[in-house]
């Protein structure tokens, strides 16, 4: 570890590559389904073997989200853009190089606001993702250890996005590639599950004396599969990388992995540089001219991006802090959404939602999405509550007994349990003389000057009401049998 003092004489950069898997019907360039979790090569037509003589054909629906996606991260659409064959030899990868684009990507220029600070978005490009090695270990056989080729997802597309060197700490990056996913999972482009590899980040890293100009040789990490691993990384490179310059050295330009488990970074390969790959235009895809007509058509259906929902949360009058918490989760915030469409009072649904039900999903280790409750149903048990039907106890009681649980509606529940709160005053203030009547000894000491004894006659009538009884109407009565 590197201690502060010798930390604040680096400056921090970072540029981190994403690359999103594109959650599109087929394959990018084959008429293979683009589904996980299969058969190991059922999803492998010649296209994706890399047969001779097959020939790819674009995916319009991997453009489309390619564009959506540009444009979420305000960047620009040029009007033409190329596909180019980056080669490589990898067991997984039979064609012997990737169609990818190179110098004419889909997308340039854009950015991201994080925190109030502007990270720019270099480009994003489309391209086709490699098949997996499933790592068997020792066979038995000859003793040896082998690998597996599953081509299954092999020709899945993929966006890589790939910001400027503008970060400046590990937390910045996180938050920047926090801010990526919430993004690519509302506009519905990616399911942005790290620890499923369908979004991986890599990491480039360097470190300057502060106050320089010129950056560092970067090192760029692999391999982290949750945001609070690539926090780690990008900390654990920064102390390596100082140590080095300390010490006289000089930092390799090379890729290295990560490993979570040791909680270090080692070195995997030299980078290679750009000619290495033998980038050339893909002859058999013709250059995609993009329409502005297109662009316009997708723009147009662009849903509520995340900050513009902070946002709105935030002017109905939540907090920074719980506007962020119900963003961070789509599905609580599409839900949340709805119950604010169907006419719910929104501080109530706020407070349930915050509350009783988050508990609830936490506790349970489940999203709303797989719990019984509906936005109609959460709606009818809040607008219950405002018209006083029930009390607000009562709602959240029979929200975690039986609407979550059990999927039933509020009225349903308030009829058959006769829970519909009492707010007939003469019946209120009958409970409230009989409670009275029967506890003379706080009634005297309460008379005596503890006047917050009041607590504890108004429990007497709610626990005698089952909670039924309207509080407003128990207290009032209460200070003023006592006090008359
Ligand atoms: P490659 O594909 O070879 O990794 P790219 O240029 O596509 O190269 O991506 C490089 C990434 O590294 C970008 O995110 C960029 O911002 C970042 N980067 C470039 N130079 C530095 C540097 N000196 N320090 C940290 N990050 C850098
Ligand atoms: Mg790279």
């Amino acid at each position: 570890m590197v201690d502060q003092e010798l930390r604040d004489k680096y400056e921090v950069v970072i540029g981190l590559e994403v690359h999103a898997q594109l959650k599109t019907k087929t394959k990018i360039f084959a008429p293979d389904p683009n589904i996980f979790g299969q058969e190991p090569n059922s999803l492998t037509s010649p296209i994706t073997l890399g047969m001779p003589g097959v020939l790819p054909v674009l995916n319009k629906e991997a453009v489309n989200m390619g564009i959506l996606a540009g444009l979420a991260l305000n960047c620009e659409i040029p009007s033409r853009c190329k596909f180019d064959r980056k080669q490589y030899f990898y067991p997984d990868l039979p064609k012997g190089y990737q169609i990818s684009q190179y110098d004419e990507p889909i997308c340039i220029n854009g950015y991201l606001n994080i925190n109030g600070k502007r990270i720019g978005i270099t480009r994003a490009h489309l391209e086709e993702d490699a098949g997996k090695l499933v790592h068997a270990g020792a066979d038995g056989l000859a003793g040896s250890s082998y690998s597996l080729v599953d081509l299954n997802r092999a020709g899945t597309p993929l966006l890589e996005i790939v910001s400027e060197p503008d970060m400046r700490s590990s937390e910045e990056a996180r938050n920047y590639m926090e801010e990526l996913r919430n993004i690519v999972r509302y506009i519905g482009v990616c399911d942005g599950n790290l620890e499923e590899g369908s979004m991986r980040c890599d990491a480039n890293i360097s470190i300057m004396p502060k106050g320089s100009k010129e950056f560092g040789t970067r090192a760029e990490i692999k391999n982290v599969n949750s945001f609070s691993a690539l926090q780690r990384a990008i900390e654990y490179e920064i102390d390596r990388q100082i140590e080095i310059v300390e010490d006289g050295g000089q930092v390799v330009q090379e890729t290295r992995l990560w490993d979570d488990n040791s909680r270090e970074t080692r070195s995997m390969r030299g980078k290679e540089d750009a000619h290495d790959y033998r980038y050339f235009p893909e002859p058999d895809l013709m250059p995609l001219e993009i329409s502005r007509q297109w662009v316009e058509e997708i723009r147009a259906k662009m849903p509520e991006l995340p900050s513009a929902k902070r946002e709105r949360y935030q002017s109905l009058g939540l907090s920074e802090y719980d506007a962020n918490v119900i963003v961070e989760q789509m599905g609580l915030a599409l839900f949340f959404d709805k119950v604010l469409e169907l006419g719910a009072n929104p501080k109530t649904a706020v407070n349930f939602i915050m509350g009783e039900i988050s508990a609830y999903l936490k506790e349970n280790h489940i999203e709303i999405t797989e719990t019984k409750l509906t936005p109609e149903n959460l709606t009818e048990l809040i607008n219950l509550i405002e018209k006083g039907t029930i009390s607000n106890n009562i709602g959240k009681q029979i929200l975690i007994e039986d609407m979550i649980t059990n999927g039933e509606k509020a009225s349903d529940i308030v009829e058959k349990k006769g829970l519909s709160q009492i707010s007939d005053e003469g019946a209120i203030k009958e409970i409230v003389q009989k409670i009275i009547e029967a506890n003379p000894a706080q009634v005297e000491a309460y008379k005596g000057g503890k006047t917050n004894l009041l607590g504890f006659f108004v429990g007497q009538v709610m626990k005698e009401t089952q909670g039924r009884a309207n509080p407003q109407t128990v207290n009032k009565f209460v200070k003023e049998l006592l006090e008359g």
